[in-house]
């Protein structure tokens, strides 16, 4: 009983500190905090850093993606909760598939591919990612889920990375897609996010545009591609896919109803 009153003045102080500081949510992001960090002058410590805009799943060090806690920090693209319909959607897809071999390109803390793993235990998971630091998140992240995805320090843009794949049954993908006026008007926690994990040129189409032409012919007849975007880009999107051979090309939403993932067959 002690205890819990403790807790509710603590809750108390952290969303006040957290109000005070120009942070939208500070109830919920207090409870956060309490939930996961135990020692109360850690806790203000962490309010007290938070309201100078730096990310709370960098400060608590670990964020949930599909049910799975993932070490996060500097260096690393945070996984996004729009992030789990793609894992979804390519779930849904390769059901009936034995064994499907997987690539995730620019995968980051491993997000995808992790939690691909973990709903497919026979699946053959890679995940590649030009950032070493990212790897220091995506390899301990599959060490501590016991889940057995290879991690590979490769550029996905570079044909001799690419050409080490070949007959793949799915790739996926989230790859940097804001667009130059986009990463000019960053909320301030996203600045604190790596502009590697970004910025996809001009009009953030760069990658789609590349990795589609390059990757291709890494997948199977009938291999599925399947990609994040950003809402506004499902239909430029589409049209790479389709102007590169691709069949059966689908838009899926999120749960905020926005386009989040465009998808595509390799030609059979
Ligand atoms: N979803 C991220 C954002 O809105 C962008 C991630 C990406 O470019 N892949 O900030």
């Amino acid at each position: 009983m002690k205890k819990q009153q403790f807790d509710a003045a603590l809750h108390r102080e952290l969303t006040e500190t957290l109000h005070s500081g120009g942070i939208e949510d500070a109830e919920l992001e207090a409870k956060w905090i309490l939930e996961d960090i135990p020692d109360a002058e850690r806790a203000r410590e962490i309010a007290r850093r938070r309201t100078q805009h730096e990310p709370l799943q960098y400060l608590l060090g670990t964020w949930e993606f599909y049910g799975l806690p993932l070490l996060v920090g500097e260096g690393v693209l945070i996984p996004r909760a729009d992030t789990e319909t793609l894992v979804d959607a390519v779930l849904q897809r390769t059901a009936h598939i034995q064994s499907p071999q997987i690539v995730d390109l620019c995968t980051g803390t491993g997000c995808i591919a992790l939690a691909l793993k973990s709903q497919r235990p026979d699946a053959d998971v890679t995940g590649i990612d030009i950032s070493r630091k990212a790897l220091s998140y995506a390899e301990p992240n599959a060490l501590r889920l016991h889940l057995d995805v290879r991690f590979r320090c490769g550029d996905v843009t570079d044909p001799a990375v690419c050409g080490q794949f070949r007959g793949l049954d799915v790739i996926t993908c989230n790859p940097p897609y804001l667009t130059a006026e986009d990463m000019a008007h960053l909320q301030p926690e996203v600045t604190h996010e790596p502009s590697l994990a970004l910025a996809g040129g001009a009009d953030g189409l760069d990658f789609y545009r590349v990795l589609t032409r390059l990757w291709r012919d890494s997948l199977r007849a009938g291999g599925l591609l399947a990609y994040e975007i950003g809402c506004t880009q499902a239909k430029a999107v589409a049209a790479i896919l389709s102007e590169n051979g691709f069949t059966g090309i689908g838009t899926v939403r999120d749960l905020n109803g926005m386009d989040r993932v465009v998808l595509g067959y390799q030609a059979e």
